[in-house]
């Protein structure tokens, strides 16, 4: 059986003032110490440090939401795997659908960037997803193919590597797949992972992303193949993270 992960996104929000959030977090996550169900926060790179000095009591972990794929070097504005761990993140979102359209990301540049993840001892959490076009045209579970294809490394283990199914009309719209396109979805992911990487693939977590909220958390994650979610919106306050939490 494969341990659930309920894991926030805070995208590029959150300052000093936010880490009252990330305290409650950890405690509420220490006081509900749950043995079925791990949980992560990826706050700013910026709040990383201090983040998981607030999380050293907490069975809470805290992540990073990008990495450079080289471990060091002249790339002004990036921050390395190496990096994260050294702040104590021991995981990182790569591939996010807003890094790739922000900023150009391919498939093949993920892949790197999860390499550099697994280098540095970091859990890489791959997203990936169909947009809506893509979905109208019945391309979704191609999609995902060719993303898992081209953006998980030979060397993904079901430790090293989590996998974020994440519909881009599903980011922060309030729409969410049917529990039934989700199963879909996850039960696709979860062949071609076996397919490719034997146990190891069967193991791996497969997280639902896109406007996950306290009152769906319990129909989504009960769908087969659903090991946790990815939450964005809703990661940002300590009652809907630890509500959504508690679902397990
Ligand atoms: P929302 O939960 O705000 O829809 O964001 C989902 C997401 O993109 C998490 O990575």
């Amino acid at each position: 059986d494969v341990r659930p992960l309920v894991a926030g996104n805070w995208k590029m929000n959150g300052t000093r003032q936010s880490l009252g959030e990330i305290k409650a977090m950890a405690d509420g996550v220490h006081g509900m110490l749950s043995e079925r169900v791990d949980a992560l926060i990826c706050p700013p790179s910026t709040l990383l440090y201090v983040a998981t000095a607030l999380c050293t009591d907490s069975p809470l972990m805290v992540g990073a939401q990008d990495c450079h794929q080289a471990s060091h070097g002249a790339h002004t504005g990036d921050i390395s795997a190496e990096m994260i761990a050294d702040c104590f993140g021991t995981h990182v979102i790569l591939g996010h659908s807003e890094r790739r359209t922000d900023h150009g990301e391919t498939d093949q540049l993920v892949k790197a960037k999860a390499q550099a993840a697994h280098e540095a001892g970091l859990t890489a959490i791959i997203c990936i997803g169909e947009t809506s076009d893509e979905r109208d045209a019945y391309q979704t579970l191609d999609v995902l193919m060719r993303q898992m294809i081209g953006s998980i490394p030979l060397d993904a283990t079901a430790d090293n590597t989590v996998i974020a199914y994440e519909p881009l009309w599903a980011i922060g719209s309030g729409l969410t797949p049917t529990p039934t396109d989700v199963g879909v979805a996850h039960a696709f992911m979860r062949a071609e992972l076996g397919q490719r990487f034997g146990e190891e693939g069967r193991h791996m977590r497969l997280l639902y992303g896109g406007s996950v909220k306290p009152t769906n958390a319990r129909d989504l994650m009960s769908v087969e193949n659903v090991d946790g979610a990815l939450i964005g919106g809703a990661s940002l306050k300590a009652a809907d993270f630890l509500a959504i939490y508690s679902v397990y």
